[in-house]
């Protein structure tokens, strides 16, 4: 099998959010479709790992918010790269409530959904949800998988059904800095030591004393 083949499936970088017992968590996550369209119905597949997994099937309800190319990308990293266990992942960034659900206003378009089946596979639960209400947000191009990878440099976290761990293993030349935390490397014009202190990791927000150079 030539696993270089899954490259050729296209993805969207959605936030997928649900209630954690009144408060708002979720995860960032590439694989989501509609599945039909007459009920409206679409799918996620979560990590079982993901503690958002367990919230969705606690709450029963989840939505997805459609990340565009002008989205902030430490949006993807805030969600992607740490727990929403123990972290409160909504505190960093401007949302609302729409149809009861938790939804990012930096995004293109939203939809809500009722969870009315649900798929257990090795890694990760695909859940099936009938849509009960989708709105577009901001007037933006969607971010494809191929525009966070190629353009944004953000690299495929562990949990993710797409994940391949050599494409994860960042291809550095020397003398260059690379994040920790979710892999991503530092290429900007500004020599790496001239950044300032407070300088945090485009993707994770991870700070920039924790990078390490290669
Ligand atoms: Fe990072």
């Amino acid at each position: 099998m030539n696993s270089k083949a899954f490259y050729s499936l296209s993805y969207g970088v959605y936030i997928v959010s649900t209630w954690d017992n009144g408060r708002p968590t979720g995860c960032t996550a590439n694989c989501a479709a509609q599945i039909t369209s007459n009920p409206a119905t679409v799918m996620v597949s979560i990590n079982k790992d993901n503690f958002t997994n367990s919230c969705i099937r606690d709450c029963g309800y989840f939505a997805i918010s459609v990340l565009s190319e002008t989205s902030d990308p430490s949006i993807i990293g805030t969600f992607g790269f740490r727990s929403g266990k123990d972290f409160d992942k909504f505190s960093q960034v401007s949302y609302a409530i729409k149809d009861k659900m938790p939804v990012l206003e930096d995004c293109c378009a939203y939809i809500a959904c009722k969870v009315i089946d649900t798929m257990d596979t090795s890694t990760h639960t695909v859940f099936l949800g009938e849509v009960i209400g989708a709105d577009t947000v901001q007037n933006a191009t969607p971010m494809t998988y191929s525009y966070y990878h190629n353009v944004i440099k953000g690299k495929t976290a562990k949990n993710s059904p797409t994940y391949q761990a050599d494409e994860n293993e960042p291809q550095v030349s020397a003398n260059k800095y690379v994040c920790p935390v979710c892999n991503y490397v530092y290429d900007g014009n500004t020599p790496f030591e001239e950044l300032p202190d407070d300088w945090v990791c485009p993707i994770c927000g991870a700070p920039k004393k924790v990078f390490q150079k290669r």
